[in-house]
């Protein structure tokens, strides 16, 4: 057998495994990525130029409401400059006759009054009151000509001393020169209101201030406190505004409009618009402002449905991702299940069993191959039917022996491995026995006689892999089976005959290898739909000089132990080509034929180039040679795909032998590195129950989806063939058609 290749076979499967797994895991990754961004990205695009527009909106009403400030206080001086003609060379002593025509306009426009000073500063009002005012701002810009509105003042003429506004022109004489000023003043309440512009459905409000940012107006809210100034009493309350009001500030120092975020201490959207009110008087600034949240109230609505909708789309995506992994999921699992439980008991299979193994707590123990000596006797005897219900019951009686930490499969026909614990041989010899009787028992029960369990034992430590530990295990059964009276072996007590006969072998091989005594048969491949031969399988015989003929399984395990095998795989390489080119050259059409390698060929270094030397000796063409390997022999080498691609870019087409047995996995179907799936007979044997035939079906499917060729090997019967014919299996290999055949034999059936 092969070195240990059970651990390193299973690393490897385990690598690839996870290897594939990644691959999915960072696909699904990348496009749940991809997807989260863009709905993020849009998002974040839409919400921006949303933002951009709740601005926009907002410079909308400032500057309508700059307008509107604008035209009350120009219609306010039209009206001052209109009344103004009858003032003109006014005196002391008609001046309050000549006010009280106006007293009809302080109503009508909602003023506290008119007043009119003297180049002195003493001013009569419409309200009869009289005081000198040349102290107040208004005055003297009026007497320099200048039209003049006010922020807040104190009433300095009524005793109320209520806040007001207050407006004045100058009067000039026929020379052109200030004679007087002319003024209206409003109560500051009446005047805010006058100028209150309603915005954002009344939640906007507004405040003039002036450059030093003194609030001169102040519309629709108390938040921005009239007298007070907006840059150090109000703003300069929360620090997150010291940005804004250097902005501010910015924007007026250049006469221009600004807009952005202040905190009051509540999150404030502001827009702030220069007006320039009447001819000469100083520039305000109109500051409209609206709670944050009542703008944003106004998209997150929108917003909200935006990430509804991208979060919707992930969950969307997420379940897609879900369901597609599950129902691959699922049906690796349906394809797992088949392929771990037995047809015909129902219970584990060999697969499940080496699958056990792997896995096992226990390291040592006892591998047991079991068998029934004359099993073909219920068949015969009591009909197949019988024949199953026999191995049922025996299942069952293996089941329940098999406690925690031990395993059992049924590896076909009536064929059973058991990997059992024991302090001692003679405890383990015990438990056989008892299984024995119970076999005993139920062979008596079907009237059925001769029926004896028999096993083969190897005795398995850590250093050893399963399989190898299983091989030993059957050559130990296969011993017994020829011993007459010995009903169990322990592999390493087996008969001293044995020994020597394999010893025989191997001392032969040199003598037989230069007496050609190993011949190369031929068993004919068949197409499954026409029927017509399309290649062969080279099988070697060793026949020896007293003419008796060896079979491989009795010396292929042995030299495949010993290395001998390299050379042995080489010599019918060789042959097959030698006869190959030979036929080409008698004008014969040939077919492809296959060759198999064994593991330690392919350990062999430069085989390649020596095989492709070889078919250059021949000069034959790589197509009419192919080469059969199993998983088992690929199976922990790393560079094995390598070394395939090799033989297949000299143009030696790879057939992966002996799939569907205990030692190749459906992982394998992902390597690539092979252009045929031979399936093997235990496969072909389960056509015609529902299971099995389950398994085939997605095994071939699968193996179609790959682009492999398929062939079946060791089909048997026509039902077997019409199956596989449904299946559009491509070849067929077995009894059914053809045996394998010496040369001549093959010869005339091409
Ligand atoms: P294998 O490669 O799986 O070859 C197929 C085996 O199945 C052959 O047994 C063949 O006779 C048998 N078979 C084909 N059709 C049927 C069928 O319908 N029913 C049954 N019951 N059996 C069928 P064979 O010739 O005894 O070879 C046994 C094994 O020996 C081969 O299994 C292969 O692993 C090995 N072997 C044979 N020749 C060579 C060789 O040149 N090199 C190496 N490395 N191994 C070889
Ligand atoms: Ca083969
Ligand atoms: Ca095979």
């Amino acid at each position: 057998m092969p070195g240990t290749y059970g651990k390193e076979r299973k690393r490897y499967m385990d690598k690839q495994l996870i290897n594939v797994k990644m691959k999915k895991i960072l696909i699904v990754l990348v496009v749940f990525l991809g997807i989260i961004l863009t709905v993020l990205g849009n998002s974040y695009r839409i919400a921006k130029e949303m933002t951009k527009q709740l601005y926009q909106n907002l410079e909308d009403v400032a500057n309508q409401n700059a307008l509107a400030l604008h035209n009350t206080v120009h219609g306010n001086y039209l009206l001052l400059e209109g009344l103004s003609d009858n003032l003109r060379g006014a005196t002391p002593e008609d001046i309050e006759e000549r006010l009280d025509t106006l007293n009809g306009f302080v109503g009508e426009y909602g003023l506290k009054r008119f007043a009119f000073c003297f180049p002195d500063g003493t001013c009569y009002s419409t309200d009869q009151e009289v005081s000198n005012l040349a102290f107040r701002e208004f005055f003297k810009r009026g007497m320099e000509g200048k039209g003049t509105i006010t922020g807040v003042l104190f009433d300095a003429l009524s005793d109320d001393h209520g806040m007001i506004n207050v407006m004045t022109i100058p009067i000039y004489d026929e020379s052109g020169n200030v004679e007087s000023v002319f003024g209206m003043t409003y109560n500051t309440k009446d005047f805010n209101e006058a100028l209150q512009v309603e915005s954002f459905d009344g939640q906007g409000y507004s405040c003039a201030i002036n450059t030093d940012g003194q609030i001169i107006a102040n519309f629709g809210n108390d938040r921005l406190e009239l007298s007070k100034n907006l840059f150090d009493d109000i703003l300069a309350r929360d620090p997150n505004n010291s940005r804004i009001i250097e902005n501010i500030k910015g924007h007026i120092g250049e006469g221009e409009q600004g807009a952005g975020t202040m905190y009051l201490p509540e999150k404030t959207y502001f827009c702030c618009v220069p007006i320039q009110l009447l001819m000469g008087a100083e520039t305000w600034y109109l500051v409209t402002a609206v709670p944050a949240k009542v703008l944003d109230e106004r998209t997150a609505p929108i917003l909200d449905t935006l990430y509804l909708m991208g979060a919707l789309v992930v969950i969307l995506i997420l379940i897609g991702v879900w369901v597609v992994i599950y129902l691959s999921k699922e049906q690796r699992n349906i394809v797992l299940k088949i392929a771990y439980e037995d047809v015909l008991t129902g219970g584990a299979n060999f697969p499940k069993f080496l699958s056990d193994m792997q896995k096992r707590r226990i390291e040592k123990g006892y591998m047991v191959a079991m068998d029934l000596t004359n099993f073909n006797n219920i068949n015969i005897a009591a009909g197949k039917n019988a024949g199953d219900q026999a191995l049922i019951r025996l299942w069952d009686i293996l089941d329940m022996e098999v406690q925690s930490g031990e395993y059992a499969g049924h590896v076909g026909e009536d064929l059973f491995i058991m990997f059992l614990q024991a302090p001692e041989r003679e405890l383990l010899v015990e438990r056989l026995r008892r299984i024995s009787e119970e076999v005993n028992a139920n062979a008596k029960a079907l009237q059925i006689q001769g029926i004896h369990a028999r096993y083969g034992i190897y005795y398995l430590d850590k250093k050893e892999s399963v399989e190898e530990a299983y091989s030993k295990a059957q050559i130990a059964r296969k011993y017994v089976k020829t011993s007459k009276d010995q009903w169990f072996a322990f592999y390493d007590e087996m008969d001293h005959e044995k020994r020597k006969q394999l010893q025989r072998y191997e001392e032969r091989f040199e003598e037989a290898m230069d007496a050609e005594e190993f011949e190369i048969w031929f068993q004919p491949k068949y197409s499954t739909s026409t029927g017509e031969i399309v290649g062969s399988e080279a099988l070697v015989r060793w026949r020896e000089q007293d003419g008796s003929l060896i079979p491989p399984g009795s010396f292929i395990p042995l030299f495949e132990q010993n290395g001998m095998i390299v050379r042995l795989d080489e010599y019918v390489f060789r042959q097959v080509c030698k006869q190959q080119a030979k036929w080409l050259r008698e004008g014969r059409k040939i077919l492809p034929a296959s060759i198999n390698l064994s593991r330690a060929s392919l350990y062999y270094s430069d085989i390649v180039d020596r095989y492709r030397m070889i078919l250059e000796e021949f000069r034959l063409e790589a197509k009419y040679i192919q080469i059969e390997v199993t998983e088992s022999a690929i199976e922990g080498k790393t560079d094995i795909r390598v070394l395939l691609e090799e033989f297949r870019s000299i143009g030696i087409q790879i057939l992966m032998d002996d799939f569907g047995t205990g030692f190749s996995s459906l992982a394998t179907l992902n390597m690539r590195c092979f252009d045929t799936l031979k399936l093997d007979k235990s496969l072909i044997d389960h056509i015609g129950d529902k299971n099995g035939e389950t398994l085939l079906y997605y095994v071939i499917n699968m193996g179609r989806q790959l682009g492999l060729h398929i062939t079946a090997e060791g089909v048997e019967n026509q039902m077997q063939l019409n199956y596989l014919q449904e299946l559009q299996c491509d070849d067929i290999q077995g009894y059914l058609f053809a045996k394998p055949m010496p040369l001549d034999e093959f010869e005339k059936k091409l």
